[in-house]
């Protein structure tokens, strides 16, 4: 049978509620393609250009916007972040499932560009979690925790936007969902039935 493009997959949710966390232990398990995206953040210690983020300057960053590099770019607290069309493009047209981790915004404006995208929003079990993740993590500041946590209702405002959601209290629960999903969206009947069809009657 001819080979399906893939899906793409866009992860969202309040930062801090275990989106990395959770995409870092799916591409573990699964082999599909994780969206490196750029962003004109600082790297936090041990992070690493091209793993985690494209790290670029704000004029590197706003070049790529003029050259039509983005297959959406949001600011989020402050900075800019984007997805890089070519490779999310490519790697779909070639069968691969890409992920992405990407803030709300930049879902929507995904689901916009390809209604076809699957949409999961991560939850916390609540916010008091939340903020205790956010500061067990270490990795930004007191007022750059207090900003991420006065956003995340505004964030879960748009769930409704969504296709599934996930309350990540226990990890592998929350992996394991993220694989069900996966595996049922792969049987999904698609657009297009037509090959489908001459398959089974090229064999009549
Ligand atoms: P995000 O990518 O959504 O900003 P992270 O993946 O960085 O969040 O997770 C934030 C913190 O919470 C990290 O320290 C991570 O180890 C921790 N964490 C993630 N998921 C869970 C979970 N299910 N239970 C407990 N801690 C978690
Ligand atoms: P962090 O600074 O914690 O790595 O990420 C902050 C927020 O930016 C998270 O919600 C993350 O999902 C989001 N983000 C990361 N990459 C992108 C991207 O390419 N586009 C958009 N719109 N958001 C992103």
């Amino acid at each position: 049978m001819s080979r399906n493009k893939g899906k793409l997959y866009v992860i969202s949710g309040p930062s801090g509620t275990g989106k990395g966390t959770i995409c870092a232990e799916i591409l573990k398990e699964i082999g599909n393609e994780f969206s490196v995206s750029m962003t004109t953040r600082s790297p936090r210690p041990g992070e690493v250009h091209g793993k985690e983020y494209y790290f670029v300057t704000k004029e590197e960053f706003e070049a790529n916007i003029a050259a039509g590099g983005f297959l959406e770019y949001a600011t989020v607290f402050d900075n800019y972040y984007g997805t890089p069309k070519e490779m999310v493009i490519n790697r779909l047209e070639r069968g691969y499932n890409v992920i992405l981790d990407i803030d709300v915004q930049g879902g929507l404006n995904v689901k916009k560009a390809m209604p076809e995208a699957v949409l999961i929003f991560i939850l916390p079990p609540s916010l008091e979690v939340l903020r205790s993740r956010l500061e067990g993590r270490g990795t930004e500041s007191r007022e750059d925790v207090e900003k991420r946590l006065g956003q995340a209702v505004n964030e879960i405002k748009l769930i409704g936007e969504y296709d599934y959601y996930i309350v990540n209290d226990v990890l592998e629960e929350s992996v394991q969902t993220i694989k069900s999903i996966m595996l049922a969206e792969a049987s999904r009947v698609p657009e297009a039935v037509k090959p489908i069809i001459k398959e089974y009657e090229s064999q009549q």
